[in-house]
């Protein structure tokens, strides 16, 4: 693994530790039949590139110069504390909430200031925290508005895809999504977003609400997509399991960052574990 650790205010160890030797590197799963994306390339320009990015809501400044990245290939965690600004960084890369400094490159393309609809045109697609599906809608609707921006050609393939991978989703097409229970709604988000072809997939907190068999599920289903090619960042207060499926995370803490590295060498940080990840 090449990247390197970066501490704002910790001395890091690089050391190996289970987590690699548990990362498996062949499927027990069937693929999922989405289009792949190339395999990570450590030394490519990042398919993410977030520089000293800083903005929030009105006169309050939520991040304070973040600068991350999430190359092709690539699961990357973004972890933190409640209120650290994760969901607001997803926002700032969704256009949502405007940026007041820095930069984000993506695939090639400046997208800082860019409306939503051209993000998620870029493939650039979020899977929001709290699943923001449309609860009178069934769930055919709810898969099919995935494709309004983006896929729209190919729906019908992405759509017969998504049903392969979520087979209750195909159960229960003609259902209304409010009438889901909580696994299936968070199915019916990711499914939603795979509607879209995404380039990179942005998870906010999957597991959230989900029993621990389906938690289960969720991260078994993440490695599958990410066996399939697709770069992910995957933002989540499960840390252990978030953990074990990313090629590197980051720590973010009041606006700001205060870890970037491999899992392994989060892990071997007493202080940053007690300090921000309640391990
Ligand atoms: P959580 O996991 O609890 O969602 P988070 O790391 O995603 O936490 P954010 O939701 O991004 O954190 O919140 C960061 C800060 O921004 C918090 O102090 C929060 O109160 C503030 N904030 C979030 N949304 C708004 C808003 N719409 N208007 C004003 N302040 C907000």
């Amino acid at each position: 693994m090449t990247s390197t650790c970066h501490t704002h205010d910790a001395h890091m160890t690089p050391s190996q530790t289970a987590i690699d030797a548990q990362r498996p590197g062949v499927s027990e799963h069937p693929p999922t039949g989405l289009p792949a994306n190339p395999p990570a390339d450590p030394s490519a320009r990042p398919l993410l590139d977030v520089q000293q990015l800083r903005g929030g809501y009105g006169q309050v400044e939520v991040l304070r110069g973040i600068s991350l990245q999430v190359r092709a290939g690539e699961i990357v965690a973004l972890l933190g504390s409640n209120g650290a600004g994760k969901t607001t960084l997803n926002h700032m890369l969704s256009g949502l909430v405007p940026t007041t400094g820095g930069h984000v490159f993506f695939d090639g393309q400046e997208l800082t200031h860019r409306h939503y609809r051209e993000v998620v045109q870029a493939g650039l697609i979020q899977v929001p925290e709290g699943r923001r599906i449309f609860p009178n809608l069934n769930v055919l609707e709810n898969l099919e508005l995935g494709a309004y921006t983006r896929g729209r050609e190919r729906r019908a393939a992405n759509l017969a895809k998504v049903f392969s991978i979520f087979p209750r989703l195909l159960e229960r097409r003609t259902q209304k999504a409010g009438t889901l229970s909580g696994g299936e709604q968070q199915m019916l988000a990711i499914g939603r977003g795979l509607m879209a072809e995404p380039v990179l997939l942005i998870l906010d907190e999957p597991s959230l609400g989900l029993s621990p068999l389906l938690v289960e599920e969720m991260f078994g289903l993440i490695r599958r997509l990410h066996e399939d090619g697709l770069a992910v960042l995957l933002v989540e207060q499960n840390v252990g399991q978030s953990l074990e499926i990313a090629d590197r995370a980051y720590v973010m803490e009041n606006g700001s960052l205060r870890f970037e590295g491999t899992p392994a060498q989060l892990l071997a940080s007493a202080e940053l574990k007690q300090a921000y990840l309640g391990l």
